[in-house]
C-alpha cells in the first residue's frame, strides 16, 4: 500500500493491530527514516497504549502497557546496533513471548538470525513523504 504521510502509515498499523490477539511477533524492515517507529506508534496507540513510543535504539528494548482484547503488553525492540546472532540471544526476546504480549522488532534483517514472525512489515521510501508499505 502506498502512503503519503506518517498518519497514513499509522493507519495501516491500526488496521494490523485490529487483527492481533496477543502472542504475535511483528517484524519491521526498512531503511533509517522509512517509518518503522512511526508504524509502531500507530500500532501501540491502537492497542490502547498511552506511552510515547520512541525508537529504542539506545535502550534496545522498550515495554508499553496495552489494553486490547487479551493484549496487555507491547515489547518493542530495535536491533539496529546489533551485529551478531549472539547479541539477539543475549537479549532473550524469546523470554518475552506471552499470550498477553505483542513483540515488535525493528531491524531484524540487520542480523543473521531466524526470527519467528507472524507478520513482516516492509516499508520502502518512494520519493518525498511517500512510502510503500507491504505486510507479509
Ligand atoms: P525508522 O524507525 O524507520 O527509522 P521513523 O518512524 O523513526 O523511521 O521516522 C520516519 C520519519 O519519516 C518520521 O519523521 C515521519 O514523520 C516521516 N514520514 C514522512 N512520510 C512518512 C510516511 N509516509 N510514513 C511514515 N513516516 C513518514
Ligand atoms: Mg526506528
Amino acid at each position: 500500500m502506498m502512503t503519503r504521510n506518517a498518519d497514513e502509515t499509522k493507519k495501516i498499523a491500526v488496521d494490523l493491530a485490529s487483527t492481533l490477539h496477543g502472542g504475535e511477533v511483528v517484524l519491521l524492515v526498512g531503511d533509517l527514516g522509512a517509518g518503522k517507529t512511526t508504524f509502531v506508534q500507530g500500532l501501540a496507540a491502537a492497542l490502547g497504549s498511552t506511552s510515547r513510543v520512541k525508537s529504542p535504539t539506545f535502550a534496545v528494548m522498550n515495554e508499553y502497557t496495552a489494553t486490547f482484547g487479551a493484549i496487555r503488553r507491547i515489547v518493542h525492540a530495535d536491533l539496529y546496533r546489533f551485529s551478531s546472532a549472539d547479541d539477539v540471544r543475549a537479549l532473550a526476546l524469546d523470554d518475552e513471548h506471552r499470550p498477553d504480549t505483542v513483540i515488535v522488532i525493528e531491524w531484524p534483517n540487520a542480523i543473521a538470525y531466524d526470527f519467528r514472525a507472524d507478520h513482516t512489515v516492509i516499508i520502502d521510501h518512494a520519493g518525498g513523504d511517500s512510502r510503500e508499505v507491504t505486510i507479509q
